[in-house]
């Protein structure tokens, strides 16, 4: 404990191993899913962790494939007799989003609902998202298609950190969240408008002087091609690894 638990490792499109990305970091007090998509109460039971022990949920931002799953989140926690608070994180824009999403579901009539407090963020770089006596969060605004946030997890034991870019173009905001970090997630989409290369990614670590890096939100099934670590490494001299759904680090 605490440790980080990869749940999805594809971009917008998915394939039978590999779910869209979102991760869950998991500490002995805290539990916090980072995103949430498709059927998440089956994707922590396959992972191992126990939905009910879920206390925060960070919503990087608002496309389909990083959010589509609240609903569901919600709903499932409702009907097992969920009494306890859960926090929601995210930009405005974010949970102006879901919040009405979830009016189209009526929820607010739903008997009984527990507690859900909404933290908005504010588009300002190493805003700090939450601190337990484990792990601080902060995020960052990246640069993509709407309004999203990259962040930042610093484990207060073993002052180990990690980086998460979220989807982003190359940009200057990435490389200061992850200066220094002992681990960058970064995505891998490819080259194209809000997203970047495997070879982007590389250079990103490079430029942030991160100790490893695992490239993620890459495309999978019929969609995969080349070689994404041998791009990245081209880019960046320290150790490159694909993150591969259900992949776990510890940050002990
Ligand atoms: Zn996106």
């Amino acid at each position: 404990m605490p440790k980080l638990i990869i749940l999805g490792s594809s971009n917008a499109i998915p394939d039978e191993n590999h779910e869209n990305t979102h991760m869950v970091i998991v500490g002995k007090k805290r539990t916090v899913l980072i995103d949430c998509v498709s059927n998440p109460i089956l994707r922590l039971q396959k992972a191992g962790v126990d939905f009910n022990n879920l206390t925060d949920l960070i919503l990087t931002h608002f496309h389909p494939d990083h959010v589509s799953g609240v609903p569901l989140l919600l709903m499932n926690m409702w009907l097992m007799g969920r009494r306890n608070p859960l926090n929601i994180y995210g930009l405005h824009h974010t949970l102006d989003c879901i919040e009405g999403l979830m009016g189209f579901y009526a929820w607010s009539e739903w008997p009984d609902f527990f507690p859900v407090a909404f933290y908005r963020l504010p588009m300002q770089e190493m805003t700090p998202v939450l601190e337990s006596k484990e792990f601080r969060i902060f995020a960052s605004p990246v640069q993509h298609m709407v309004p999203t946030v990259g962040l930042r997890l610093e484990f207060i034991r073993s002052k180990k950190s990690l980086a998460y870019s979220c989807d982003t173009e190359p940009c200057a905001q990435v490389i200061r969240l992850a200066e220094g970090v002992d681990v960058l997630i970064h995505e891998a989409a490819g080259a194209f408008h809000g997203h970047s290369s495997a070879a982007q990614a590389g250079e990103a670590a490079r430029q942030a002087g991160v100790g490893a890096l695992y490239l993620i939100h890459y495309p999978t099934g019929k969609y995969a091609s080349g070689d994404l670590v041998a791009e990245a490494r081209q880019r960046f001299d320290g150790p490159v690894n694909l993150a591969e759904d259900f992949m776990a680090m510890e940050f002990d």
